[in-house]
């Protein structure tokens, strides 16, 4: 077993987890098991209660488990299911300690950050590395070096280096490289200063990831290489490139893997660039459309990190480029004139009443207009209330979740959440079954009749509405495997309007694109030319 660590340097948001996964993506295509763990050094158990305005996106994993959003990142460049044991926090650590504490396993003993948090830590770590048979298990350390946070964490790996031994365990250490001046002269200042930090708690790094503008000039890369002690095949240049999923074949260029498999001294793999095609489509798309994705946190793009690469893997798949026009909501409840421009509109999940009724009048503008809808999760409730209320004329149609005393509760919490009072890990999470009909717009975009998908709510359509709204013209094409519970809603005279329950963003990989992302995007562009005729 190998064990690649990476910690980061000098500021936060290096894209350190885009590295830890364009280095798993290399290895995984060089014919190693590779697997991926984060480390998020908050007390939080995990970032299922998280503010999307602090952390982005919370990313659902199959098991349920809600995760940091890079876990999404790792899925997507290694093409592999994770489980929530790839997420560690200083919650799940502390609160495992203060169990094993509480059943009496460290009798007689006081309990100490060193040993009894940093064992659980090593042991959580190799728990994952066991599982599957990996080869190779890369290790994200969340925040930068110096915070008291990530102490703990810094010291368990300086521990686990030497328990595994120095052919089996290497460091690398994400830092920035600024350039200022008119010159944009390269500093290297703060890397010193950085890995003299890491060197201080007992880390020396064998790779620097110098994220910079501009590729790595030869002097910088020498100088680095002279401050830190890393051969110059070791600093690694990491500058700007169009969109992560270029960052691999930057790397690679660089030798990364064959600097790591002598490091390692493991049997030389060779890499193969499954991305080739998809890459072209990226570079020179053979058409764009605009589609408008509407939520309440558009100024943070990463609350809707997963849509944005799905998007980004329909391109690559159809050539077909995607400009998303961000449209914060409560925008549209005095005007929908900014929906003109786009030929597809996206609502995506959410919680709570703010920015529902813009969400509501985008999805009711798509309906008279016959414009591409997507929605998922509470876009697809949305859509209920819409239809409810333009359509069956049930003026006061609501969620619960934002009128609990409306007399026409469309959609309602569901029967098994009653009575649940804590907010963390409760809801109906993870991948679940659902059953296709035939004959149906789903069953003509997913091909099959079972896929399962990842789910995250607590409320759905109310069973008593649904023949109501099936009279009136609603599809509901998707069930359940009980098929009580509505997964899918098209409309019956439409190719284009579609909505699911489920969070198809989340299982959106390069090569094989959420299919329903996929035709938002082309039936985008079939609108696009006939609105063009
Ligand atoms: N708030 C809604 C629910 O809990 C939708 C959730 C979501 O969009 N993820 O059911």
């Amino acid at each position: 077993m190998r064990y690649i660590a990476i910690t980061g340097g000098v500021i936060s948001g290096l894209g350190k987890g885009t590295i830890t996964s364009s280095l798993s993506h290399l290895l995984v295509n060089s014919g190693f098991r590779v697997t991926a763990v984060k480390i998020d050094p908050y007390l939080n158990y995990d970032a299922g209660t998280m503010n999307p305005y602090q952390h982005g996106e919370v990313f659902v994993l199959d098991d349920g488990s809600e995760v940091d959003l890079d876990l999404g990142n790792y899925e997507r460049f290694i093409d592999k299911s994770l489980t929530g044991d790839n997420n560690i926090t200083t919650g799940k650590i502390y609160k495992e300690v203060i169990e094993k504490e509480r059943r009496g396993e460290f009798l007689g003993n006081t309990v100490q950050i060193i040993p009894n948090v940093t064992n659980e830590i090593k042991r959580k770590i190799r728990k994952v590395a066991l599982k599957d048979n990996n080869d190779i298990v890369l290790i994200e350390v969340g925040g930068t070096v110096g915070d008291i946070e990530s102490m703990p964490f810094l010291e368990a790996l300086r521990e686990m280096k030497r328990e595994e031994g120095e052919n089996n365990f290497m460091f690398c250490h994400v830092t920035l490289i600024p350039e200022i001046g008119s010159s944009m002269e390269q500093k290297t200042k703060p890397t010193q200063h950085s890995v003299s930090a890491l060197r201080s708690i007992g880390i020396q790094p064998d790779i620097i990831f110098a994220r910079s503008k501009f590729p790595l000039s030869v002097e910088s890369r020498k100088k680095i290489s002279l401050f830190t002690d890393v051969p110059e095949e070791g600093v690694i240049s990491i500058n700007d490139v169009p969109n992560v999923y270029f960052l691999p074949g930057i790397m690679y260029q660089q030798g990364i893997v064959s600097f790591i498999v002598t490091r390692l001294k493991m049997q030389n793999g060779s890499f193969q660039d499954v991305w080739e095609e998809m890459k072209k489509n990226l570079e020179y798309p053979r058409d764009n459309v605009k589609i408008a994705l509407v939520g309440k946190y558009t100024e943070l793009k990463d609350a809707y990190m997963s849509h944005k690469e799905a998007f980004i893997h329909v391109t690559g798949k159809t050539g077909i480029g995607v400009e998303i026009k961000w449209i914060n909501s409560d925008s549209l409840k005095t005007s929908t004139d900014s929906l003109k421009e786009v030929s597809g509109i996206l609502v995506p999940g959410g919680f709570g009443y703010r920015g529902v009724e813009g969400k509501i009048e985008a999805i009711r503008y798509a309906r008279e207009n016959r414009m591409p809808f997507l929605g998922i999760c509470l876009g697809f409730q949305a859509a209920v209330i819409e239809f409810s209320r333009n359509v069956l004329g049930l003026k006061n149609a609501n969620s619960s979740e934002f009128h609990p005393e409306t007399n026409d509760p469309v959609i309602d919490l569901l029967p098994e959440q009653e009575g649940i009072k804590d907010l963390g890990g409760t809801m109906r999470l993870g991948a679940k079954k659902v059953i296709i009909n035939s004959d149906t717009l789903a069953s003509r975009i997913y091909g099959k009749n079972e896929i399962y998908e990842r789910h995250r709510h607590r409320y759905e359509v109310n069973p008593k509405y649904i023949g109501r709204l099936e009279e009136a013209g609603i599809v509901f094409s998707g069930r359940d495997e009980e098929g009580i519970r509505m997964e899918i809603l098209e409309l019956a005279d439409r190719e284009n309007f579609i909505a699911t329950q489920y969070h198809s963003e989340f299982k959106s990989r390069p090569l094989s694109p959420s299919p329903v992302h996929v035709h938002l995007v082309l039936s985008a562009q079939k609108y696009k030319e006939s609105s063009k005729a």
